[in-house]
């Protein structure tokens, strides 16, 4: 079953629901429809810590992904 995260603009919290076709979705906390689908997986932490372990992949930024500084 898809599990969706969403995040509830009102009360600002984040919620996880099960979303069947095209069901509208209301944050459970307050019933408000101004909910904002996240992108991250259910398995993401919410914690802000990211699991990776290299730090920054590149010597001339700080971007873990080399498509700004070309290196
Ligand atoms: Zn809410």
């Amino acid at each position: 079953m898809p599990i969706f995260e969403y995040h509830c603009s009102k009360c600002d919290k984040d919620f996880e629901v099960l979303v069947f076709g095209k069901e509208k979705v209301a944050c459970p906390t307050c019933n408000g429809k101004k909910v904002k689908k996240l992108l991250s997986t259910v398995s993401y932490k919410s914690d802000g810590e990211f699991t990776s372990s290299q730090g920054s992949a590149c010597s001339g930024c700080s971007a873990t992904s080399c498509s700004t500084c070309g290196h």
